[in-house]
């Protein structure tokens, strides 16, 4: 209300000056005299002010109307003014949106719509970085190889899409089973990034498919370095690699590196059998008799395992079946209760032919751990201590159906190996083999009595229980 007021007040006094000043002006005698060629204009004082005022307006429109013609101008010669950035910037706008449309059309699983709008988009934008991603994406979903090929060696030719391009084409190579130019570009896009974990992956696996172990102990050191695997990991698997360089070398007959080598393996994994076997018979080799035992040592602590054994036996040779019992104690001692510990005795004492020790090394092992060893050493040692042949053919008849016991089983697969290998002969995992019971489904062999039916057929309920 008062603001109002004072408004009128304002627009009052204003117009009361402007009347007085004019007023003025009039009066203070003749203003402006102007002279055009031959002509004489004689001005006022409010007339001149009044041309001046038009004046003024008359420059600035003249600017403006000139500023437009060299625009102009410059559009039509071809030079980024207001006008071409108006067009550019709505060309922009029309590709990203086509751009847009394709990805949503790509992750809709509409693949041709995709591929329209990524030709669309290239149109508008020129930029085939950004719209050659999105027509590769379209043409492996519509299952067009070739075209998906012809977009990735396009992107092979800038810096910042080469390594998509190079990925895609190993995708293929792979899925085309053609590993070896898959492996050269693995080893490509591992160059181009060393960090990006997946082809750190891949190439590792075919690395180790392809044996070249030297080569997978690279990358693995370069996943490591750049945080892709846990410390821990890194070192079983370098030691999977290294037992797999040394048995190469070995074939090859350079034995002092391959023993070099066995005896690292087993420093970075003590725990690895095969690592532990090949570092014993290295250390045997070198005339290290105390490392040798040591090493089978630490490894049957962690997991006893018949090769651990055999490897033991190796280190003499031609020993008496006394000797070898008392010399065997240094690792029979390690983990006494143990299944394996205590079917090794057994065998030990089987071989002396001191069955009553067998016996009392296999305790309840025929009840609580029921495997075909168990059961088989079981039915020598009744054997060798002369009891009845029923007994002794009924240890072999359940065995015939027991569990085979710990096995390499493959974790990614779960199928069972016939030996330990850096990569599963089933499903070409690398280091999946474990030492384990084998799932039920396969360990148990069927129909016991079909297996010996002329030596268990008739006996085997009476002597199974
Ligand atoms: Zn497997």
């Amino acid at each position: 209300m008062l603001w109002s007021l004072l408004k009128i007040l304002f627009f009052v006094i204003l117009v009361a000056a402007l009347a007085y000043g004019a007023g003025i002006l009039m009066e203070t005698g003749p203003g402006l005299r102007v002279a055009v060629a031959d002509m004489e204009f004689v001005l006022g004082p409010l007339q001149a002010v009044i041309l001046a005022l038009l004046t003024v307006v008359g420059v600035w429109l003249l600017l403006r109307v000139a500023g437009f013609l060299v625009a102009l101008v410059r559009f039509l010669n071809g030079d980024e003014t207001a006008i071409s950035r108006y067009f550019s910037r709505s060309r922009e706008r029309r590709g990203f949106q086509a751009l847009a449309d394709g990805m949503l059309a790509l992750a809709s699983g509409e693949a041709r719509l995709a591929m329209s709008n990524a030709a669309k988009a290239e149109r508008f934008l020129r930029r085939p970085d950004l719209t050659n991603l999105l027509s590769a994406q379209a043409a492996e979903m519509l299952g067009d190889k070739g075209r998906a090929r012809d977009i990735y060696k396009k992107l092979l030719g800038d810096d910042r899409t080469r390594f998509v391009g190079v990925r895609g084409l190993m995708k293929q190579k792979l899925a085309e089973g053609d590993t070896e130019t898959a492996i050269k570009l693995a080893e490509k896009a591992f160059v181009l990034k060393p960090r990006h974990a997946e082809t750190q992956t891949t190439l590792l696996q075919l690395q180790a498919n392809a044996e070249d172990w030297k080569g997978a102990r690279k990358t693995l050191n370069a996943k490591l370095r750049h945080g892709n695997i846990p410390r821990d990991l890194h070192r079983r698997r370098d030691a999977v690699l290294a037992v797999c360089e040394a048995r190469d070398l070995m074939v090859d007959g350079d034995e002092p590196r391959a023993r070099d080598l066995s005896i690292e393996a087993n420093k970075l994994s003590p725990d690895l059998v095969p690592a532990a076997v090949m570092a014993a018979r290295a250390y045997h080799a070198q005339g290290r008799e105390k490392q040798a035992v040591r090493v089978l040592r630490r490894a049957w602590e962690a997991q006893p395992h018949p090769d651990i054994a055999a490897a033991f036996a190796e280190l003499v040779p031609d020993e008496t079946p006394q000797d070898r019992i008392l010399r065997f104690a240094q690792l029979t001692d390690v983990r006494p209760d143990d299944p394996e510990t205590r079917m090794l005795t057994a065998e030990l004492a089987i071989a002396a032919e001191d069955f009553p020790a067998a016996r009392k090394a296999l305790g309840d092992l025929a009840d609580t751990a029921p495997t075909v060893r168990a059961l088989t050493l079981m039915a020598a040692v009744e054997r060798g201590l002369g009891s009845d042949d029923e007994v002794v053919r009924g240890f072999l008849a359940k065995a015939l159906s027991a569990p085979r016991g710990p096995q390499w089983v493959c974790d990614s697969c779960a199928t069972i190996q016939p030996a330990w290998a850096p990569v599963c002969g089933h499903c070409g995992g690398f280091d999946t083999l474990a030492w384990k019971p084998a799932p039920a489904n396969q360990a148990a062999l069927a129909g016991a009595s079909d297996m010996l039916p002329l030596l268990v057929g008739g006996g085997l309920e009476k002597s199974a229980d």
